[in-house]
């Protein structure tokens, strides 16, 4: 067993500054960079209560601009609290499942156009939220799916799922659909013999006309359908395909571009002198806030 091998993704560090290079391009204007920074943060002002600001809503003077650059080619501009913060000292955020992502990467906005999503084992059933549906409909529910197949899968009353959140071994998070009565120590239920040759044939068949059509279509999708086959069809499956491997790249280099306020100029009206005390005691006021609103959801009686 190598230690490296089983290193979560997570920890693979590179040393604090060893990524400053030269990033090709030019940096946009100030104005820009500073109009888009105070969009977000109204954004953000308005999904949280003032008195939570201090802890969520970053300060424009605060921030340095930084250029990056992704292995997937596109460079970027990020913010850090400072200019010997670097971009990759800390985890950046997933934007779909608000998770962190692992340290080093970013996800990247360009449409890189259609890629095939890895599948990764998944490595840990976090936790899980389970939700309530109504009864299925007596019509398949899609425009190519078999009568006869969907009256036998279809769910005749209200029915219960379990949705687990998972961590894959790329370090990345998703959500896996499960039966309400299942565990992780229960493992993986599986088919017959019987039923897994009936399985394997009717898919080799589908693969193997003519117009070669069937689905899933050639690459990771039907490797994976033959990977499920080898294992007796497990449900839950032990892997997911990754969305987030298509979507984020490792930082592979950055430049400094400057503070987002000029250190020279005044501050602008939005912040206007606050000094280290008065952020101290708004962040008191607001962890103090935080504590009331926690006792109060743990004990929703006695608010
Ligand atoms: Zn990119
Ligand atoms: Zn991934």
């Amino acid at each position: 067993m190598h230690a490296a091998e089983n290193r979560d993704p997570a920890d693979q560090k590179p040393a604090p500054g060893s990524l400053l290079t030269r990033v090709p391009g030019r940096a946009r204007p100030q104005k820009e960079a500073l109009q888009e920074f105070e969009k977000a943060v109204a954004e953000l002002r308005q999904q949280y209560e003032p008195v939570f600001w201090p802890l969520f809503v970053p300060e424009a003077k605060e921030m340095f601009r930084w250029r990056v650059e992704l292995e997937c080619g596109c460079t970027h501009e990020v913010f850090t609290h400072g200019e010997d913060k670097y971009p990759d000292d800390r985890s950046n955020l997933d934007p779909i499942t608000r998770r962190r992502l692992p340290v080093g990467e970013y996800w990247c906005p360009t449409e890189h156009g259609p890629i095939q999503k890895p599948y990764r084992d998944i490595v840990e059933w976090v936790d899980r939220k389970i939700m309530e549906f109504p009864a299925d409909p007596e019509e398949p529910e899609y425009d190519w799916m078999d009568v006869e197949i969907w009256a036998k899968i279809r769910k005749p009353g209200p029915h219960l799922s379990a949705f687990w959140r998972v961590k894959l071994a790329c370090g990345h998070y998703d959500q896996v659909c499960t039966d309400v009565d299942w565990k992780p120590e229960d493992g993986p239920k599986i088919v017959s013999e019987e039923r897994i040759s009936e399985i394997r044939r009717d898919f080799e068949e589908s693969w193997a006309a003519a117009d070669n059509t069937g689905w899933p279509e050639k690459g990771s999708e039907r490797d994976h359908i033959r990977k499920m086959i080898d294992l007796r069809w497990p449900r839950p499956e032990p892997e997911r395909d990754c969305f987030a491997c298509t979507q984020v790249g490792r930082i592979t280099g950055y430049q400094r571009i400057g503070w987002l306020v000029s250190k020279t100029s005044p501050a602008p009206a939005s912040s206007p002198g606050i000094d280290r005390k008065k952020i101290e005691a708004r962040l008191a006021a607001a962890e103090a806030e935080v504590q009331r609103l926690r006792k109060q959801l743990d004990n929703p009686n006695d608010a």
